[in-house]
């Protein structure tokens, strides 16, 4: 009974206006990723690798908020946040603003294997990575013109950088073309959970800023009966532990839908737009948000699902 879901961003307000240009790409990398990493989670792939692989396919997609095609922040820099979390023994890994790494999701799973500390930060973890094999690129080379056209507009319209999290004029990738941060959930062959997420967090974010996305807890959560990655405006899902709350209400008999929803009920009134992933022990799936869109995705007994509005369609 093996299962992948993942999410490539959620965010924007009303209602959907159909698919931009850009998106027939973000979809063939999504029913891509599916593909791939779904056939080998069925040949035996264990659940950790499966979600790393899945998040590093959608990192060196240029369209996605993560590696390549992240989105610059106040200094006119990518810093890139991810973790990851494996459910049978809660091992987790972090980094948090690396800049100069392909795929920062490789690096919090060496973090992860190497078993402490649990969280590395900045320049460190980039060397730390780098050593340690992951693919070293110049800090310009994660830039695209998609991410500078977004920058310059959020830059001449004077945004305030540290825009605080109730506060709807706070430039998120979403609002401005597509979302992006991604994230993949997953159980394998032997019943192990795991989780991932990926972010260059939100356009013009302050120097320094740390989301929701490397904080375990927050972002991100595994264990034996659930695996979780949260996508949106990421202060307030550090302030309600919203990935450790979906665990919480199962602990509390909540089945996964109604403790997904609660999540997301619960972050909303801080200003918590967004969405979430999620698979229980079970192999009960669930992909909620409640923004105007989300990208996402999954792979269930063979049938590979993704949608971006309303609604998923099977391929
Ligand atoms: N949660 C991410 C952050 O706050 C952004 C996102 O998911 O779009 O950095």
């Amino acid at each position: 009974m093996v299962r992948l879901a993942i999410h490539g961003g959620a965010g924007g307000d009303g209602p959907w206006k159909g698919p931009t240009d850009l998106d027939p790409q973000r979809i063939a990398c999504m029913q891509s990723v599916l593909s791939t990493v779904g056939s080998m989670l069925e040949n035996g792939l264990d659940a950790l690798e499966a979600v790393t692989m899945a998040v590093e396919m959608m990192e060196d997609e240029p369209l996605f908020n993560a590696g390549i095609g992240s989105v610059l922040d106040a200094n006119r820099s990518v810093t890139m946040d991810a973790s990851i979390m494996r459910g049978s023994d809660r091992a987790a890994g972090s980094v948090v603003n690396v800049t100069k790494i392909r795929n920062p999701i490789r690096a919090a799973k060496i973090v992860l294997d190497n078993g402490w500390p649990v969280m590395m930060n900045s320049t460190a973890a980039d060397k730390f990575a780098i050593e340690s094999g992951v693919e070293e690129v110049s800090p310009d080379w994660l830039i695209t013109d998609l991410r500078l056209a977004q920058w310059e507009k959020w830059k001449s319209a004077k945004s305030r950088p540290g825009s605080t999290d109730e506060d709807d004029g706070a430039i998120l990738d979403h609002d401005a073309e597509g979302m992006g941060t991604v994230g993949a959930v997953a159980i394998d062959s032997r019943g192990v959970l795991a989780a991932a997420t990926s972010t260059g967090g939100m356009t013009g974010k302050p120097d320094g800023r740390i989301g929701d996305t490397p904080i375990i807890g927050a972002g991100t959560w595994a264990d034996h009966t659930v695996a979780v990655s949260c996508t949106g405006v990421g202060e307030a899902f550090i302030r309600t532990c919203a990935a450790h709350e979906v665990s919480t209400r199962l602990r509390l008999g909540e089945s996964l839908s109604q403790a997904c929803k609660g999540m997301l009920d619960m972050v909303a009134p801080i200003g918590g737009r967004g969405g979430v992933i999620a698979i229980d022990k079970e192999g009960n799936v669930e992909i909620p948000f409640q923004t105007m869109l989300m990208y996402r995705g999954a792979w269930i007994e063979g049938e590979i699902m993704t949608g971006i509005g309303p609604s998923l369609s099977s391929q």
